[in-house]
């Protein structure tokens, strides 16, 4: 029997799909995850309760949160740092969370009173708060896992530095589910750092689906490290004009820029 055309490019792009899956599943399997170690300096107040019985498993969120993180950052997990020791610790403390650590280990801390406050602040919601908590994991395990730009002046708020690390954390969030798009806004500033940041680097990956890995990969051979030196390098356009043409897509759903500090 004669097979018809559509038939065989039907078995053929099953082919090429299923064999995409399993190259894709053999980049990242036999990763090597950080041996995890939760330290719980917080054992009695709201906040902590709520966590532990949110997370059951905190071994199993890390794991799948590090993948997830290392998935949009690298091709490959031979490209990724080696992180051979993680350490959570849960306090009862200021702010919400924070990471430090050295080359091959990973020290992040996570405020237990914020979480007891979002939870009440939203309604008592376990869904909407295990979200909060695994995107603030996201957000800090990609400071753990990306790169740091260098010759720039370091980390200050607002500055080259501060928003290349914390756009990039915060994309990644976006990326993964765990920012909502009801946060984009039009105006501020690609410095700003966090949600405005991210979702003008998203809107970038609609000219170059890659733009978060090759944004990663250009603080390595760009020093000192900024903005425009990297669009230019990547996209071939000052960040400059990628901006404004990111407000002016917000035009086209009429939204008009509130502010625009373009310099
Ligand atoms: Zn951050």
């Amino acid at each position: 029997m004669k097979k018809s055309p559509i038939i065989i490019v039907i078995v053929l792009l099953t082919s090429i799909a299923v064999h995409s899956n399993s190259t894709n599943t053999e980049k990242w399997s036999d990763f090597a995850f950080p041996a995890i170690d939760v330290v719980d300096k917080d054992k009695v107040s709201e906040g902590v309760l709520i966590f532990h019985r949110l997370v059951p498993n905190p071994d199993s969120l890390f794991r799948s949160c590090i993948i997830e993180v290392c998935k949009v950052l690298y091709k490959d997990k031979a490209e990724v740092p080696v992180k051979t020791a993680f350490k959570f610790n849960l306090r009862n403390s200021q702010g919400v969370a924070a990471t430090g650590g050295n080359l091959t280990g990973i020290d992040m801390f996570m405020n237990t009173n914020y979480i007891a406050d979002f939870y009440n602040r939203h309604n008592k919601s376990d869904e909407e708060t295990l979200s909060e908590i695994t995107g603030i994991i996201i957000h800090e395990l990609t400071h753990a896992y990306q790169y740091s730009p260098k010759g720039d002046g370091g980390y200050v708020n607002n500055s080259e530095h501060f928003s290349c690390i914390e756009g990039i954390a915060d994309v990644i969030r976006l990326k993964t589910g765990y920012v909502s798009s009801e946060f984009k806004r039009p105006g501020g500033h690609w410095n700003d750092g966090y949600k405005v940041t991210a979702f003008f680097i998203d809107w970038i990956t609609s000219l170059d689906e890659d733009f978060i890995y090759k944004m990663n990969q250009s603080t390595l051979t760009i020093t000192p490290w900024t903005w425009d030196k990297a669009t230019n390098h990547i996209i071939g356009q000052s960040v400059k004009e990628l901006w404004i043409a990111y407000q002016k897509s917000f035009d086209t759903k009429n939204e008009k820029p509130v502010v625009c500090l373009v310099n």
